[in-house]
């Protein structure tokens, strides 16, 4: 734990790990669970019979969210101070990482629609709950602010917007109407006609992530799309007006990207056939890159592939550097799971 730890010295990398808990069905048909997680030890054992031998094999994670875990112990325990750099001007990038069903969407967007009296719902997820965090301190400093979004899906390597104002019927010419990536020049790249939307209060957030979700889901039954192969990245830029005390005005400028991984089941899967093998290709492509991304990174390599995938691009200005960088790998604690789950341990632990 101790060399962990001095290793992690300087590194903007952050690796969580969340087990979801069963559900109806697996707790009525009695799964075995094949993992055990020790919140307080961050480290979580799986279970194996190899050869009628139990064996346990143990992973060490910067935090250990057990099925237990409530949506706001992980946003106040591992969140909070992100969100605090992005208000500081600084940008950052939160992944969740895992198999199809273990709880990656729960994580982000979360459960739960209606706001009372300005408080979420228990089960309203990271991209609420960032918003939320943003407006609340922003009213409290009186400070000029602009808040704006941008929500888009990445599947076979091409771009769609999900929050742009258009009808169905445009959804299906979507393969010509692909978004263009352009190099902004200062490191950055540039989505070309990306919808950016001005948010001005934090309950503003569910009808962008239900028009997000309704139209991700049209283009999935026109298309034959699933959802499962593609990423999706929801992005929060904070523009903060300032006063230096000699009087001169600043801007301060942050942003936030949120991101919904591609299922890992994805990456293995070689014994597709035709459009389904280019698909699992092109998202191994992006995981993959994403993968060697961050291993360039906290092992401080002197090149870093960004430009192998268009994930890797698209986040570039905010991975690296002064960012600071945070992977939420879900698992479920099924034994039928068992496989996938040391699959996503294994890539998760290789973050660090
Ligand atoms: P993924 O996006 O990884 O495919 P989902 O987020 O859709 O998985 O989760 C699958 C199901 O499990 C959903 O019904 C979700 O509500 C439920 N679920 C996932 N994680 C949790 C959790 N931590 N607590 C309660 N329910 C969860
Ligand atoms: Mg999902």
């Amino acid at each position: 734990m101790a060399s962990r730890h001095e290793k992690d010295k300087g590194v903007n990398v952050q690796v969580l790990l969340r087990c979801r808990p069963f559900n109806n069905d697996e707790l009525r048909s009695n799964v075995p669970q094949a993992v055990t997680c020790r919140d307080l030890q961050h480290e979580v054992a799986v279970t194996q019979h190899i050869a009628g031998k139990q064996t346990d094999r143990i992973f060490v994670f910067d935090k250990v969210f057990g099925p237990q875990s409530q949506q706001k112990d992980l946003y106040d325990q591992a969140i909070v101070p992100i969100v605090n750099e992005v208000l500081e001007g600084f940008n950052c990038t939160i992944f969740a990482y895992g198999q199809t069903g273990t709880g990656k969407t729960y994580t982000m967007e979360g459960a739960g629609r209606n706001s009372r009296n300005g408080e979420l719902p228990p089960e309203a997820g990271v991209i609420p709950r960032a918003i939320k965090q943003i407006f609340d301190t922003l009213e409290l400093q009186h400070a000029d602010y602009s808040v704006k979004v941008t929500f888009l899906e990445l599947y076979n390597e091409e771009t769609t917007d999900l929050l742009a104002a258009d009808e169905i019927s445009k959804v299906v010419d979507e393969k010509k109407k692909s978004l263009s990536l352009m190099e902004d020049g200062k490191g950055g790249v540039i989505v070309r006609g990306l919808a950016e939307v001005i948010v001005t209060n934090s309950s503003e957030i569910f009808n962008l992530l239900d028009r997000g979700s309704s139209k991700r889901r049209t283009a999935e039954t026109l298309l034959n799309k699933q959802s499962s192969r593609s990423h999706s990245i929801f992005s929060i830029t904070i523009h903060i007006k300032e006063n230096t005390p000699e009087g001169e005005e600043l801007i301060k400028c942050g942003k936030l990207n949120l991101v919904d991984l591609a299922g890992s089941e994805n990456i293995c899967r070689s014994g597709a056939k035709e459009g389904r093998a280019r698909e699992a290709g092109e998202i191994n492509k992006s995981l993959l890159t994403l993968g060697r991304v961050i291993t360039s990174l906290v092992e401080h390599l002197g090149h870093v592939p960004y430009r192998d995938s268009k994930l890797t691009r698209l986040l570039r200005d905010s991975l690296g550097g002064r960012t600071k960088t945070c992977i939420i790998a879900t698992i479920s604690p099924s034994i039928h799971c068992l496989e996938e789950t040391l699959s996503t341990l294994d890539y998760a632990q290789r973050a660090k």
